[in-house]
């Protein structure tokens, strides 16, 4: 149990300091890690309406030597506070465009890899020249990219995003918003920026087909997404009732464990290997 008075905040304090020194040690580790090369990326498909495959998302995965697999939820934040995103993000980026050029023979020509983009990237000044470089030195045409922002970022600094945003276009890049709905945004900006893609957060997804106001919010987003002409993806489908609930409200794409969980590489050979074959 619980102690009371002096010893309770005693105990906080204690908490406090641990986790500040367990954040030091990470943001030591995390420069080790980049170094010796302990990242690497999983890949989890997105699955159209008609069940083909729209493309990839890239997740972040450190096995630290330790400690074991650090999930990006605690080492991203940390990684942006010291700037290491920066490093980091380029070489997600080079790995995943690698990557999904390797299974070329095993895709349709137009499979986008997305990959997760923090703020401070698409804030950095030569964030548009950088990643022209990494498209001709890897190969991968920049239609078969997809970035994903949250909506936070592009609330943020309006103008800036916009030039961003429209450039990003010009080149062919997609463009997704994640994490959609979880903002508390106005959706006015929705009408002047050229996104593509709207990825409805999951926490509207966990709950259907049972609650109606869930439902409703998720039947609305995806109304609104194609009146805009956006393509509407529902992340974290867990079971085949929220994939028979979404595909009822015409969402677009799928993704969560009920299609399939996150993959090292070799794994998404096997996976589209069996899916051919069937
Ligand atoms: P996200 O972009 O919203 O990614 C989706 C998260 O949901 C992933 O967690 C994925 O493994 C998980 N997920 C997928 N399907 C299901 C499902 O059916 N049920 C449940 N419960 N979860 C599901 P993960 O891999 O731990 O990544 C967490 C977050 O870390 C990501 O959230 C993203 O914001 C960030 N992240 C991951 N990789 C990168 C990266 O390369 N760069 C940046 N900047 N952020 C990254
Ligand atoms: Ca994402
Ligand atoms: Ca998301
Ligand atoms: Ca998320």
């Amino acid at each position: 149990a619980k102690k009371q008075g002096r010893n309770g905040i005693q105990t906080y304090t204690h908490d406090i300091n641990t986790k500040l020194t367990q954040r030091l040690m990470l943001r030591n580790d995390l420069q080790d890690a980049i170094n010796q090369e302990q990242f690497s990326l999983h890949y989890q498909p997105l699955i159209r309406h008609d069940g083909t495959v729209k493309g990839f998302e890239a997740l972040l995965r450190w096995q630290h030597p330790e400690k074991g697999v650090i999930s990006p939820g605690r080492f991203i934040p940390i990684a942006e506070q010291t700037g290491q995103i920066i490093a980091l993000g380029q070489w997600v980026m080079a790995r995943a465009a690698r990557d999904l050029l390797a299974l070329s023979a095993l895709l349709p020509n137009n499979c986008l890899i997305s990959i997760n983009l923090s703020p401070l990237q698409f804030y950095r000044a030569n964030f548009l020249q950088t990643l022209a470089e990494t498209l001709k030195n890897t190969g991968l045409p920049a239609s078969r990219l997809e970035l994903e922002l949250t909506e936070g970022v592009l609330m943020n600094d309006t103008e800036g995003a916009i030039t961003t945003l429209h450039a990003l276009h010009n080149m062919g890049v997609h463009v997704a918003i994640d994490d959609f709905g979880t903002g508390f945004s106005s959706l006015s900006y929705l009408r002047h920026l050229p996104v593509n893609t709207l990825k409805i957060d999951r926490s509207f997804i966990t709950h259907l087909p049972e609650n109606r106001k869930d439902t409703a919010v998720v039947s609305g987003i995806i109304g609104l997404a194609h009146h805009l002409d956006l393509t509407v993806v529902a992340e974290g489908v867990e079971t085949q009732q929220q994939h028979q609930a979404l595909a009822a409200l015409d969402c677009d794409v799928f993704q969560g464990y009920f299609f399939s969980r996150p993959m090292p590489f070799p794994a998404v050979v096997d996976w589209l290997k069996s899916r051919k074959s069937h």
